[in-house]
């Protein structure tokens, strides 16, 4: 095991992805409320994401998995934690 701890969540922060242009955070917001249709989680302000889910959304960025991280902490989605959760690809 890790001597930080367990591997973190990819949480995304719903509320900033809102706040970002579309042309940016389009395909990111219709994905995540895919999930959260799927779901049935409407009402908060982040959700919790599977780590399947940033490859597939490294392909449609047509970024790697790390690329898309660093660019989603860049914007706020993700909190900078998040970087872990991805080491292990
Ligand atoms: P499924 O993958 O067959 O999962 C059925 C149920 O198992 C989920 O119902 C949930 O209660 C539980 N489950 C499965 N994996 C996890 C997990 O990693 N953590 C937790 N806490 N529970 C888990 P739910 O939430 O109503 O989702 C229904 C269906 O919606 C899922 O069926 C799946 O097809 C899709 N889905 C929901 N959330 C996600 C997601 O984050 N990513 C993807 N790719 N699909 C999702
Ligand atoms: P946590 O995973 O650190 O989540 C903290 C809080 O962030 C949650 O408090 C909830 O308000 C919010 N949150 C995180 N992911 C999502 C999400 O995908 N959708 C929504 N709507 N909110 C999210 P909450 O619900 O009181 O849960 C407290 C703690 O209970 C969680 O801490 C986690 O440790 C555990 N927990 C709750 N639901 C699940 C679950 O489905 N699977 C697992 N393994 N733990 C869960
Ligand atoms: P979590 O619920 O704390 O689950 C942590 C990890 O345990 C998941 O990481 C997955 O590897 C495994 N896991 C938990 N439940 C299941 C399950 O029913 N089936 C399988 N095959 N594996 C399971 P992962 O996939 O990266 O998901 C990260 C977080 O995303 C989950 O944390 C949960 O908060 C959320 N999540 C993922 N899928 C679903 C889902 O279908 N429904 C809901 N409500 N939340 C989900």
């Amino acid at each position: 095991p890790s001597p930080l701890g367990p591997t973190p969540k990819l949480v995304i922060d719903l509320e900033r992805l809102q706040q970002l242009p579309k042309d940016k955070a389009g395909p990111l917001a219709r994905y995540a409320a895919t999930i959260q249709s799927q779901r049935g989680d409407y009402n908060g302000k982040v959700l919790s994401i599977r780590q399947e889910d940033l490859r597939s959304l490294a392909v449609i960025y047509d970024k790697s998995p790390n690329e898309l991280t660093e660019e989603l902490i860049t914007w706020g989605v993700l909190d900078p934690e998040a970087r872990r959760a991805v080491e292990s690809f």
